[in-house]
């Protein structure tokens, strides 16, 4: 007979019931408007996350204790509004149970419904984009409104996006609404960071990273690539800085067909960054 099973997550062998992160796939890409393929992306992280020790010796933890479940992937045959229905009953289901949701996109626009199953939260996205128009293609749920949507739901002041170099004119420019990445580059990722984190008032932060925030030259591998970007470095930065305040991660826009494979680990391995770094926080609580 032979074996059949889903290809999970390196380390992720727990149940829902015992886990404390729960990983979800969104294998969606239906507005994409360059170059499509994210919905490849749940795949290839799955499988290049394999590549990694259990052991995180720099946070001083194993993935051995750490209690992930994988969930597997949603599928959704309809339209971006039914895919965004579903996603937040999922996430809902997640958040709810008081488990720490990890979804892996797909692209942009699975992110807002993931961020409305909780409440009171701040949100920070990583994107080159802004994604803040109100509607793209006749679309309230496309990818490139997905910061809009986040906001419609915190309420402005809540959130921020980081790293943009990419600004339409219809996106109705509000400085309170991102840091850019040429500024970052000449003030510091630190300092404008922590300037922009301490504008939150909320405590606890929900974290999208759209990986075209990061340079092109380390994530070659998405739809919209734009140059100029944040380096590996700076998300490890935010992800570290925010430590125990962090409730929800979600990886979006890695594009396996452009890909050369380092965008897929780079993706895995911010994930292993969010897992180890609240669990380290968690241990430091009790
Ligand atoms: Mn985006
Ligand atoms: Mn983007």
């Amino acid at each position: 007979m032979p074996i059949r099973g889903m290809l999970r997550y390196a380390d992720a062998m727990s149940s829902f019931e015992d886990s404390k992160f729960v990983i979800v796939g969104v294998p969606f890409d239906k507005t994409t408007t360059y170059r499509s393929g994210t919905r490849f992306a749940p795949t290839t992280v799955r499988e290049t996350s394999q590549t990694f020790e259990k052991e995180n010796f720099e946070h001083g933890i194993t993935f051995d204790d750490i209690a992930v479940h994988d969930a597997g992937d949603m599928y959704e045959e309809g339209s971006v509004d039914d895919m965004v229905e579903s996603v937040n009953e999922e996430a809902r289901r997640i958040v709810s149970a008081g488990k720490f949701p990890m979804f892996i996109g797909g692209e942009h626009s699975i992110s807002p419904p993931v961020v409305r199953a909780f409440e009171d939260i701040a949100v920070i996205t990583i994107d080159a984009h802004l994604d803040f128009k109100d509607e793209y293609q006749g679309l309230k749920n496309s990818h490139a409104c997905a910061h809009r949507r986040i906001v419609d739901h915190v309420g402005k002041g809540n959130a921020f996006a980081f790293g943009v170099r990419s600004i339409s004119a219809d996106e109705k420019v509000d400085e309170a609404l991102y840091a850019d990445a040429f500024r970052i580059h000449k003030e510091g990722t630190e300092k404008v960071f922590d300037e922009m984190l301490a504008k939150l008032k909320r405590k606890h932060i929900y974290l999208s990273l759209d990986i075209d925030g990061i340079d092109p030259s380390y994530a070659p591998g998405t739809g919209t690539p734009e140059p100029f970007g944040l380096t590996p470095w700076d998300v490890r930065y935010v992800i570290n800085r925010l430590g125990d305040r962090l409730v929800g991660f979600d990886v979006v826009e890695i594009c396996p067909p452009y890909d050369n494979g380092n965008t897929s680990i780079l993706g895995a391995r911010m994930m292993r960054e969010v897992m180890a770094v609240k669990w380290k926080s968690m241990q430091a609580r009790k």
